[in-house]
């Protein structure tokens, strides 16, 4: 088994809807254990290359012990998706749901369509927040820095709050998540 961080965000429709569904479906997954799940968090949409429209994100992460491989996990990361529904006319535009794999163990992976550490989660203080609270101490493989130097570190200018009131999950169970920051 190997501690792999997956992070999930969604900007469009019920929000904690879809973030509570994708956790469930992720607590569900074959020969894997959910080890735990961070709260919500949220962040100011960053526009880039795409335009994901005006809505702020949901976004947090999980972490799971798994034996599925890391090709097969992102090809189940993305029927999750899928299953979730995408907005058909505005691909590009707003998510319901984004699945992105952070970390697989000590893993470097560079192949077509497949990246891991994710290449772009040191820039993101809404993934370095919810990370720190399940792991400050975890190492990135490459950049050989911990998580919470990371955070510290980062410039990213989106804003980023814990989501308040923290909602109580309707789907299945959760592992207790970790005391929020400064509690
Ligand atoms: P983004 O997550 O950057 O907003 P997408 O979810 O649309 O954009 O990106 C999808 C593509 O990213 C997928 O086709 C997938 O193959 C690729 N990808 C590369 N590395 C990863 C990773 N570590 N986790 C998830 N998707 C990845
Ligand atoms: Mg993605």
């Amino acid at each position: 088994m190997e501690t792999v961080f997956i992070g999930f965000g969604s900007n469009v429709g019920d929000r904690v809807d879809l973030c509570d569904r994708a956790v469930t479906l992720l607590s569900l997954l074959p020969h894997s254990r959910l080890m735990g799940v961070s709260l919500l968090y949220e962040t100011e949409p960053v526009r880039g290359e795409t335009d994901p429209g005006d809505g702020w994100f949901l976004n947090g992460v999980v972490q799971i012990e798994t034996d599925i491989t890391p090709q097969s996990l992102l090809a189940i990361l993305q029927e999750i998706e899928r299953s979730l529904g995408r907005d058909e006319e505005n691909r590009s535009g707003p998510r319901t749901i984004d699945l992105d794999i952070l970390f697989y163990g000590e893993r470097v992976i560079k192949e077509p369509g497949l990246t891991i550490p994710h290449p772009r989660l040191h820039g993101r203080r809404f993934v370095l927040m919810p990370l720190n609270e399940l792991d400050p101490l975890w190492i990135h493989p490459m950049l050989k820095q911990s998580v919470d130097q990371l955070l510290r570190e980062v410039k990213d200018p989106a804003q980023v709050q814990l989501l308040f009131p923290q909602p109580s999950t309707r789907y299945g169970s959760r592992p207790a998540c970790s005391a929020p920051p400064g509690s």
